[in-house]
Formats: structure tokens, sequence, C-alpha cells
């Protein structure tokens, strides 16, 4: 049995110092989480503050984004060879923040997740629909979309080694928590669209984390759903007392 995944993802917040000073404190707060994997994914210029700092622990460090490229003249881009190297184990790819200002399509999308993979880092592939979809009846349709135009170009082999992230829009740094029903349901249409490509035990295994306005008074709620496998969140990680609490859902 594959153990929950609780992740965070730090955007665009915190220097090495305060990259430090945030694993000093949230190292001790989770030193007997057994129950579940840890996943932090800081800024890319954190990423040896967070590795050193984590370093003999079990929290994992993660990137949140990737160039599809190994090497070359990509200005500013970052690869997944450069981030495995580094001693990261994970990136978030597609991100909603990537689609809605960097231009991220499913197209690149599956191109990243597949450089991720290439490179033995774990992808934390992002769906999720917009307010507006939802309320036009359209979030099946929406997230079918994305599974199918940027998952499903794994192989089984690659996408035995994903995990998938739910992130509705309307949810990401507003406040407003999908219920535990609603993120359920959406789980639930997303691991029903990839069970009709990679079969019942495939889809079964795969770990899908919900993702918006994640906090430590909702956290049991989501958790206590079968169909949540995890979470990824964004401003509760940036505090260790708050992201400890989330990690230490069952206490
Ligand atoms: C995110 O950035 O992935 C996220 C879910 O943010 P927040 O938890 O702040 O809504």
């Amino acid at each position: 049995m594959n153990k929950p995944v609780m992740a965070g993802n730090w955007k665009m917040y915190k220097n090495p110092a305060d990259t430090k000073a945030f694993f000093e404190a949230f190292r001790p707060l989770v030193a007997a989480a057994a129950h579940c994997e840890i996943v932090i994914c800081p800024p890319f210029l954190d990423l040896p503050a967070a590795l050193e700092s984590a370093h003999g622990t079990k929290i994992q460090i993660g990137a949140q984004n990737l160039y599809w490229g190994k090497e070359g003249a990509f200005t500013g881009e970052v690869s997944g060879p450069m981030i495995r190297a580094a001693g990261a184990t994970h990136v978030i790819v597609g991100h909603s923040e990537r689609r809605q200002f960097f231009g991220e399509t499913d197209a690149t999308v599956l191109k990243r997740t597949i450089a991720a993979l290439e490179a033995g880092l774990t992808p934390i592939v992002c769906v999720g629909e917009h307010l507006a979809h939802r309320e036009a009846g359209q979030t099946e349709t929406v997230l079918c979309g994305q599974c199918l135009d940027g998952i499903s170009g794994l192989d089984p082999a690659q996408f035995a080694k994903i995990l998938v992230a739910y992130e509705p829009v309307w949810a990401i740094g507003t406040g407003k928590t999908a219920t535990p029903e609603i993120a359920s349901e959406a789980h639930s249409i997303i691991r029903r669209e990839l069970r009709r490509k990679y079969g019942d035990a495939a889809a079964a295994n795969l770990r899908i984390l919900y993702g918006g306005s994640v906090k430590p008074d909702n956290v049991k709620s989501l958790m206590a759903q079968a169909e949540i496998n995890g979470v990824l969140v964004g401003g509760a990680s940036l505090d260790a007392s708050s992201f400890a609490k989330i990690v230490n859902f069952l206490s």
C-alpha cells in the first residue's frame, strides 16, 4: 500500500536563509511521521539549502518546474538532469500558475513529465478546472481532456511512476477549499479516465493529491476520503508549524 504524499509548494517565496530556518523548525516536528511521504518544493535557488537541511531525514525535495531539453541554448531554463544532479527527487509539472502565466499547455505538460521521468525524477502532474468550467458543468470534460492530452501519452511503466495533483484553480490561494466530497468526486473522474487507458491495477495504485487552500483545520476531513491520497499545499506549507500540523493530520 502506497503511503500518502504530503507535499509543499513554496512558489516564489523564501531565500536560502529562510529555507534553513524553516527546516530547523520543521525537522523535529515531523521526525516521527512514518505514515506518509513528505516532499517540499522550494524555488530553484533554495534547492541546495533545502537538500542540505533535509539530509538524513525522510523529507524529500522537489523543484517546481523543469525544461524538457537535457542541456543546450535555452537561456533561463533548468533541466531534469540538472535537478536530479542537485539531489532533488520530485518536480511539479503543469501547475495552474504555469498554465495561467507562462503558457503551459497539456502538450508541454506531457513533454516535461516525460523529461522528468527520464531524469529519474517523480513528476507531480497538476490538473484542475477553472471556476467558469465548474459553473458551466464542464469539470469532467476539462479534467478528462487534461488527462488525455497531458498524461495518456505516457507508457504504462512511466504512468506507474507519476503522482497527479488535482488542484481546482478556484481553490488555489483563495481560501476556498473544495469540500471533501467535491474533491473526492473529481479524483474519481481522473482515476476513471486514466483507468480506461492503464487498467484497474495501475489506476488504483495512482496517488492523486488534492491541492487548493489546504490548511491544518481542513486536512483531516480531506484525507478521510479514500480517493484522496495526499495533498499539495501552497500557502500553508510556508510556515513550519502549520505544514507540520498538515503532515501530522492523523494526530
Ligand atoms: C498550490 O500552490 O499548489 C496551492 C494549492 O496553493 P494554496 O494551498 O495556497 O491554495
